[in-house]
Parts: C-alpha cells; sequence; structure tokens
C-alpha cells in the first residue's frame, strides 16, 4: 500500500475527530495528501444512505431533497506551478434548480460560458493519461456527470434526442461549434438502484442503446457502482462486487469498450482502497485507472508531482460554485492548466 493510501487511511479513520479544525482546507493544495479530506461536515452528500437489505439506496435517500446550503468547497489560496483543471459534478437537468438538479437554461449557459471563454471538454480518462493529443494552448474542461438519470439523456417518444437533456445540450452546442465543442463528457452510471429513472437513463428498452452511441460519439462511460453503494460500509466481498460487476456488465452492454474510470458514490472510500485499483469478482479481474471524489475543488494537473488518479477532486455544479470557480479562473488565467506550446 502506498505512503498515500496509508495517510487516506489515517484520514478517514480520525477525520471525525477533525472536524472542527479542518472546516476549510486553505492547504489542501499544497498539501494535497488524504488526510481529513473526505470529511465535509454537513455536506448533504455525505450524509449516510438509506439501504434496504439488498445494500441498494433507496429511492427516497437519492431523490432530490430541496437543500439550498451550498456544498463546501475547499478554496484554495495555493498557487500550483502546472495549473488546475475543473472538472464539474453534475447530476439532473429540469426545468428548474434545486439541489443535484440544475435547470437546462442554466446548464447550457455553463457550456456556452465554458465555449466563450475557450474552454475544450475533455474525457476524464484523458485526463489520467496526461491530455493526449489536445493542442498545444487548450484549456481542458471535464463535465461528468453522476447516478445516470433520464435527465442526461432522454430519448422522446418519437424517438429523438430531448434537446433538453443534457446529451441533447452538449450535442447541439456541438452542432453549432464543432471545432470548439467535441462531444466529451464523462457519465458515471447506475445499473441496479431504486429509482428506475437511475439506471442506466432511465429507459430500460434504449439503455444499450444509449451506451453505445455515447462511446461512438466520444463520451465516455465510466462505473458509479451497481447501486450507488457506500463502499465505506462494504466488506471486500461487496466492494470487489460494485466494482467488478459493475465493469463486466457495462463491458458486456457495450462491446469492445474498456470502461476504466470510476466514481466514489457519496465521496466515500473503501476500507481497502486498494481495491479501487484492482480486484477480482468470480474470478474475473478488474482495473481501473482514476477515480473521481465527489467534492474538493478544482483538480490538480496531472503533471503536478501530486496529482494522484484514484484522489481527483470535483466541483459540483452548484450555482455558488460554479459561478466562484468560474470567475477566478477568469480573474487568474495562469492558475489554470493550458496545453503547453
Ligand atoms: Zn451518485
Amino acid at each position: 500500500m502506498s505512503l498515500p493510501k496509508i495517510t487516506f487511511l489515517l484520514g478517514a479513520l480520525f477525520g471525525a475527530l477533525a472536524l472542527s479544525a479542518c472546516s476549510t482546507a486553505d492547504t489542501q493544495q499544497a498539501q494535497p495528501a488524504r488526510v481529513f479530506v473526505t470529511a465535509t461536515p454537513g455536506s448533504p452528500a455525505d450524509a449516510p444512505p438509506e439501504r434496504n437489505l439488498s445494500g441498494q439506496v433507496t429511492l427516497q435517500a437519492l431523490a432530490v431533497s430541496p437543500i439550498s446550503t451550498p456544498l463546501p468547497t475547499p478554496r484554495s489560496t495555493a498557487k500550483p506551478s502546472l495549473g488546475q483543471v475543473m472538472i464539474l459534478e453534475y447530476h439532473s437537468i429540469g426545468d428548474y434548480e434545486d439541489y443535484l438538479l440544475r435547470s437546462a437554461e442554466n446548464f447550457r449557459a455553463e457550456m456556452e460560458y465554458l465555449r466563450e471563454h475557450g474552454y475544450t471538454p475533455a474525457n476524464l480518462i484523458q485526463m489520467t493519461e496526461g491530455f493526449p493529443n489536445l493542442s498545444p494552448g487548450t484549456k481542458p474542461v471535464i463535465i461528468t456527470f453522476d447516478d445516470s438519470d433520464i435527465s442526461q439523456f432522454r430519448y422522446l417518444d418519437d424517438g429523438s434526442l430531448d434537446p433538453d437533456s443534457a446529451v441533447g445540450i452538449l450535442y447541439d452546442i456541438h452542432q453549432q461549434h464543432p471545432d470548439q465543442w467535441p462531444l466529451k463528457a464523462t457519465f458515471y452510471v447506475l445499473l441496479d438502484v431504486n429509482g428506475p429513472q437511475r439506471i442506466l437513463f432511465g429507459q430500460p428498452e434504449s439503455a444499450e442503446k444509449k451506451l453505445n452511441w455515447l462511446v461512438e460519439q466520444g463520451f465516455e462511460v465510466g462505473s458509479h457502482t451497481i447501486s450507488h453503494f457506500d463502499l465505506a460500509t462494504g466488506n471486500g466481498y461487496q466492494v470487489q462486487y460494485q466494482l467488478g460487476e459493475s465493469q463486466r456488465l457495462l463491458e458486456e452492454k457495450i462491446p469492445d469498450y474498456k470502461v476504466r474510470s470510476f466514481a466514489v458514490p457519496f465521496g466515500s472510500f473503501p476500507l481497502n482502497p486498494d481495491l479501487l485499483e484492482e480486484g477480482v469478482w468470480e474470478g474475473r479481474p478488474y482495473t481501473y485507472t482514476s477515480n473521481v471524489m465527489a467534492w474538493g475543488g478544482p483538480a490538480l494537473s496531472p503533471y503536478d508531482p501530486d496529482f494522484d488518479s484514484y484522489y481527483i477532486f470535483r466541483i459540483v455544479a452548484e450555482p455558488n460554485e460554479i459561478a466562484y470557480w468560474f470567475d477566478h479562473f477568469e480573474q487568474n488565467p495562469e492558475l489554470y492548466y493550458t496545453v503547453p506550446q
């Protein structure tokens, strides 16, 4: 086990004791070790999920709740020499704004802001590979979606793509600006959860078609466990089932595709974090090359010596957080990672 992981485990064990002393993390970028970062006090996403006997999170636990308090995000004043990358974490798209629910209008406005300010979408896996094939001067931004809600990718009754779903909006912007806006985003999907609208985008007859369409277009599909399982509560058997079986099922549905990145539900790590990297389920080995957190702020550049591909921060796509970080990098463009000349 590597030193950072040991550090993380210690942090996880003692994080609760440190809550009062760690309400902010100004040293986050200077010391991006895993100490205490998961202990985000008062975070709605950190609340223990409700489960049924099979370990599935209940619909009630996943349901959108009217919580207006923004998720706390460390706001570092440190200046990483190699720049940072925004990885935005969206959930549902709808007609109005609520906790983990963004209006289609505002989602589109945020995508247009990114395009107009010179950001280029990339997949998460491109980041862990060091952004190969991106042109010099590119400012990559990574748009991620958790929980595979139907509002992310919906077909209308006539079979057409819903223009107000997240995929419909991304596709429309791409059609208008194909050179500026490639079809890149990463979808962390669920396979069997109490909440049919969140099982592989909620239209079971079209699930495989959607998954294959996404990867054919250039998007990335990653795993978010089978059932939105809180990995910190599971034994090794349960953890390897959630990681290994979700990967196997997705790769079965998407021929010739390798699922490589993962998003831990609730930002919650297994007690043995090595199982995120590799394990065995029913005799079949699995591996993941990256994992994203549920919060944390902008991510370190993949070229930063402290970059850890299994502990990648994200910005919760909540209006205040988005506004803060968009403005932060507009005011301090030198702090953003740009593909070197
Ligand atoms: Zn989730």
